[in-house]
């Protein structure tokens, strides 16, 4: 009989949570002396600079 081994799971990174693991974040564009929302443009997540992944530390 077979062994059944367990395959060594890879430890995946913790989701980033400010970007939900995207990498990317949503956020408000305002415009004009009144900061008026304009709508919304992604950028790059800062929290885990893109990457996705939760900071470690
Ligand atoms: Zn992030």
């Amino acid at each position: 009989m077979a062994a059944k081994k367990t395959p060594a799971r890879k430890l995946t990174a913790a989701k980033c949570k400010p970007c939900k693991g995207t990498g990317e974040v949503s956020r408000p564009v305002r415009v004009g002396r009144k900061h008026r929302v304009v709508g919304e443009q992604t950028g790059m997540c800062l929290a885990c600079f893109g990457s996705g992944e939760a900071p470690t530390n």
